[in-house]
């Protein structure tokens, strides 16, 4: 089966070269992994911990994991070893736990922190006011073993693509504004991790750095009930 490696080219072919191209493995086999590894893939994006954990124990140790879902901060441990880089940061609570368990693997893990643009109420993230007032406080000045390096965001599901331009858009703002703000003399504050495969297009026209890709990769997930 090539339609794995097809997908992957022909995406990268559209690519800027500053975009990395996270390939959404969540619910695949690890054949569809060694498939996409073959052909130079090397970041990959799952959403439970479990899932990454057995995944990665399985598979090549030069891939990047990149944890994309809602973390919870008991589960933060089996992937602190290991884990490339984590998208969702939405509270501080969870970013503390980072901190301390990178610390016991003597590393520090980049994270990005996830901002709620988008009109659904299911989405988690900081919002904007929220975001703002989470940098302004000081508890970012204590954690040695994070890495602020810029935000994740999702736009509406919607076919309005007036409405997820607007929302990358905003994204787009949100991090310039955190960035002249509380990042200036900072260059490790640069990722913006936005768009998926039915969007990314237009997160590259809104500056993404980041674009995070599963079924127009590895197509249609079929979740277990
Ligand atoms: C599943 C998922 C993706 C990939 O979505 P596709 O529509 O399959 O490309 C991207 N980002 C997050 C946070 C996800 O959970």
């Amino acid at each position: 089966m090539s339609s794995i490696s097809d997908a992957i080219n022909e995406i990268r072919s559209k690519l800027p070269s500053s975009v990395c191209l996270v390939a959404v493995s969540k619910t695949h086999p690890i054949q569809f992994i060694e498939e996409a590894y073959a052909c130079g893939q090397r970041h990959f994006g799952e959403n439970k911990v479990q899932e990454m954990v057995e995944k990665a124990e399985q598979l090549p140790a030069d891939i990047k994991w990149h944890m994309i879902g809602h973390l919870q901060t008991n589960k933060v441990k089996y992937i602190a070893p290991f884990v490339h880089m984590i998208h969702s940061i939405d509270s501080e609570k969870l970013l503390a736990t980072v901190d301390k368990e990178a610390k016991k693997c003597n590393r520090v893990i980049p994270c990005l922190l996830q901002v709620h643009v988008a009109k659904e109420e299911t989405k988690f993230g900081f919002l904007p006011e929220e975001l703002e007032e989470f940098l302004a406080s000081d508890c970012l000045k204590n954690l040695k073993n994070v890495k602020i390096c810029g935000l994740m965001g999702m736009a509406s599901f919607t076919d309005d693509t007036k409405q997820i331009a607007d929302e990358f858009e905003q994204i787009k703002n949100l991090f310039e504004n955190a960035k002249n703000k509380y990042f200036t003399s900072d260059a490790d504050f640069r990722e913006i991790s936005m768009g998926m495969s039915n969007d990314y297009p237009i997160a590259i026209e809104h500056g993404t750095t980041i674009i995070r890709v599963g079924t127009g990769i590895f197509g249609k997930r079929y979740y277990q009930v």
